[in-house]
């Protein structure tokens, strides 16, 4: 169980991904988490900081698609209009299926993607379950409800296991 909750790598911030990381690591694709993986639910645009990002992939020739959790298709949309990705809105992470879509339509296997979030139960299980690597990065900034508090709460161990073994 604690296998498939494991990140694969943690990261500060999405930036600190970078095309040389994922070119050594074989990956050909991003499944990019939107909501607080690259911008604040308040956002309702990428900021231009996440645009020349994802153009700095796009131009390295690694493919991106947006698969999100979000439960209203139109804020994935609008987030989504300058960019024109793949795009899944209620993708129900952690199961497989929104990322399976993404990599069916990027034609790429799911050994060669890596999905990038900041949720373990959601996009790191579901990395898991379609066997994608899996990269957690950091909440922007987290909602205070007390659903969301607890989530995190019971990330602690699985974050607490990654460092120790990733510190040796
Ligand atoms: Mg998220």
């Amino acid at each position: 169980m604690i296998k498939k909750l494991m990140p694969d790598r943690m990261f500060n911030s999405y930036r600190d991904i970078t095309p040389e990381i994922l070119s050594g690591l074989g990956i050909k694709a991003l499944l990019l988490d939107i909501d607080n993986t690259l911008v604040t639910y308040d956002d309702p645009d990428p900021t231009d900081e996440v645009t020349a990002w994802l153009k700095q992939m796009n131009e390295s020739g690694i493919l991106t698609a947006f698969v999100s959790n979000n439960s209203d298709p139109s804020r994935v949309e609008r987030f989504n209009k300058s960019l024109g990705y793949f795009a899944v809105s209620r993708a129900k992470k952690p199961l497989p299926n929104g990322f399976r879509r993404a990599l069916e339509y990027m034609k790429v296997d799911a050994c060669n993607a890596a999905s990038v979030g900041d949720q373990i139960f959601t996009d790191v299980w579901a990395a898991k379950n379609v066997g994608a690597y899996a990269f957690l990065v950091p909440p922007i900034k987290d909602k205070t409800t007390l659903f969301f508090k607890a989530k995190r709460f019971l990330e602690r161990p699985i974050i607490k296991k990654y460092k120790s073994k990733n510190q040796k």
